[in-house]
């Protein structure tokens, strides 16, 4: 099964279609925009660009390379996700475990045309870092452009290996071989580390109309749904197709448990918020991880609300009343950095405990 099409997003596809014609593409691009809109999908849109047979402002979708490409077996395609960390203890075997483990996610992405975002805990460990460097010192094997993407590029592990893996990736972001590009994608270009940011291109893309995600979920979710549902899932994807994507319970629940910790924060200091923060531990650090990515992004549209722009995603009314939204970046800000710790082997509950306080202080 091709993947699904790419929806929207044509002032960037005229951008990026323009550089290529002018020979003005940079060799590294920082997409980013909020999670689900289609950054990794704008990435393998490029990659169709740049090697397709016929030479236009879209790629004809019809040659061969460009098939390949939607099938995800074009061999001088990279598609580097987050993977769980490779439990090897021999450095090479952790990089063909990495191989592996990528190749998994591309046959399961082959086969449904959509994807979820990663789990909570999958990063790009060394190993892969070391999969991209040995791959990158190939030659092209179609003669053509090289194109490696790198998704959620903020799921570099800063962890004991960061500082080996981060560097080489530098060297290669700083001198990428002749002929090839690299696509980094992110939801917030502030998790990047800094030396990846400066040394690429950024494009930000917006949030679809209602009416777009609409559509393609008409057309592309199975089992289909119509009506009431399909509003629903429309409504909940906000503007994000991959949202809609992922809207089974595992998303669902992340919300879910977002909203219920934002309500007892809110409360203020007493049974509920203790209640709130003694809850049984997280099964998985995933799933609390998951958690605190819907919390970062109910703030955020709690942010907007106060700039008085339309709020798409619901947001406790108490959030809304600030006057200005620096209460909710400082709040965003504490979330994030939670969500660097649970990386490392801090337990849920503690986390939980201390971003509670600081949430309630702050908010
Ligand atoms: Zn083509």
């Amino acid at each position: 099964m091709p993947l699904a099409p790419l929806i929207g997003h044509g002032d960037a596809r005229r951008r990026l279609a323009r550089a290529h014609r002018g020979d003005r593409l940079p060799q590294v691009l920082l997409v980013t925009g909020p999670s689900g809109v289609g950054k990794q999908r704008l990435a393998l849109w490029l990659a169709q660009l740049l090697v397709c047979e016929q030479a236009g402002l879209d790629p004809c979708g019809e040659c061969r390379r460009c098939r390949l490409v939607m099938g995800l077996s074009y061999a001088d395609l990279h598609w580097f996700v987050p993977i769980p960390r490779p439990k090897a203890g021999d450095p090479d075997k952790q990089v063909e475990e990495a191989a592996e483990l990528i190749a998994d996610v591309m046959e399961e992405r082959r086969g449904s045309g959509l994807w979820a975002p990663p789990d909570g805990m999958a990063s790009h460990s060394m190993a892969s870092v070391r999969l991209l460097q040995r791959r990158a010192s190939l030659t092209s094997v179609e003669g053509g452009a090289r194109i490696f993407i790198i998704g959620d590029a903020d799921r570099l592990v800063p962890q004991e290996s960061s500082p080996e893996a981060a560097n080489a990736l530098l060297k290669l972001l700083e001198e990428p071989p002749p002929g090839s590009m690299f696509v980094l994608t992110t939801v917030d270009p502030r998790r990047v580390l800094p030396t990846i940011r400066s040394r690429a291109v950024p494009l930000r893309l917006a949030r679809l109309a209602d009416q777009e995600v609409r559509e393609f979920l008409a057309a592309h979710l199975q089992p289909p749904l119509a009506g009431t549902a399909l509003e629903e899932r429309a409504a909940l994807a906000a503007g994000a197709i991959g949202q809609a994507v992922a809207a089974d319970e595992t998303a669902g629940q992340a919300y879910i448990a977002a909203h219920e910790l934002l309500a007892a924060v809110l409360s203020g200091p007493g049974p509920a918020l203790e209640r709130a923060l003694r809850q049984p531990p997280y099964q998985a650090r995933g799933e609390f991880a998951a958690m605190l990515d819907a919390l970062a992004d109910t703030l955020g549209e709690a942010a907007r609300g106060t700039l008085g722009q339309p709020v798409r995603r619901p947001v406790p009314d108490a959030l809304l009343r600030h006057r200005s939204p620096a209460p909710l970046l400082r709040a965003i800000e504490r979330v994030g950095q939670a969500r660097e710790a649970a990386w490392g082997n801090v337990n849920p509950q503690i986390l939980l405990a201390v971003l509670g306080e600081e949430l309630a202080e702050v908010l």
